[in-house]
């Protein structure tokens, strides 16, 4: 990689909330643009190179135009990071997928339905081989900066594969599972977020997706305990999931 790497940024399906995270990290951003030499980014800039060292995308694959284009990308690209989770994991986007490809058309635009093109989305990974993956709705700008600073240094960073409950315990968080019965999705999902959702009295909806090895069948006991039904629990499960929810029904 080159001292000061040519970087670009790129959007698929998805409401740009991750670009915007990158844009708010005003007080580091300048930091960042000193140590980059970003070409396209289509939310704060016009200009756009096709030269580009690292790609970030974000976004679902979800036209068979959003196919071509990231193996395009992938073919330039030296590093290709997948920023939030319609990028790492199909995200809210898939929860089209559980219906017909013309119904999902039909619905959103009606009798000119046939104008368009779509396909069930899915991630960045299942196109294109993706070198990193920063989950979350949105992305954590704090991990994107962590990210950044450890990919100029030349190494690949890992997320921790430790559930959001880590974070929330260590934050002194009162328990919304265990003593209100919200559907937190916390012990099975990946942490790196700091426990923001139950730190603000929410639950986690598993925008971050799943552990490698998620303890499902107890948290789904758990859940049940609460009153939710197997299909409420699974609905949960599909929020966020969806894309992989449904390949491991596929599997089983
Ligand atoms: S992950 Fe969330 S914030 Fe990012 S593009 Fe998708 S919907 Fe928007
Ligand atoms: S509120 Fe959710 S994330 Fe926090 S400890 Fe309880 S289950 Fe885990």
């Amino acid at each position: 990689m080159s001292a000061k790497p040519k970087v670009a940024f790129f959007s698929f399906t998805g409401c740009e909330g991750c670009q915007l995270a990158v844009l708010e990290l005003e007080p580091v951003l300048l930091d960042i643009l000193g140590a980059v030499d970003i070409v396209s980014f289509r939310e704060a800039m016009t200009e756009h190179s096709e030269d580009y060292e690292i790609a970030f995308v974000e976004g679902s694959i979800s036209t068979p135009h959003d196919v071509e284009e990231v193996q395009h990308i992938r073919q330039r690209a030296g590093l290709v990071v997948a920023i939030g989770a319609c990028a790492c994991s199909g995200g809210l986007n898939a929860l089209k997928n559980r219906r017909g490809m013309d119904d999902v058309l039909q619905t959103v635009y009606g009798s000119s339905g046939s104008w368009f093109e779509t396909i069930p989305a899915r991630p960045v990974s299942a196109v294109v081989p993706v070198d990193l993956e920063l989950p979350g709705c949105p992305m954590d700008g704090n991990e994107f900066v962590w990210a950044v600073k450890s990919l100029l240094r030349g190494e690949m960073p890992k997320l921790p594969q430790i559930p959001v409950c880590v974070e929330c315990r260590l934050k002194g968080n009162v328990c919304v599972l265990a003593h209100k019965g919200k559907h937190c999705q916390g012990p099975i999902t990946i942490a790196g977020c700091g426990a923001i959702c139950p730190s603000h009295g929410g639950h986690c909806v598993g925008c971050r997706g799943y552990l490698a090895h998620p303890e499902r069948d107890a948290h789904m006991e758990i859940l049940q305990e609460h009153g939710l039904t197997v299909d409420e629990v699974r609905a949960q499960y599909s929020l966020f999931n969806t894309y992989s929810e449904m390949a491991r029904e596929a599997a089983s």
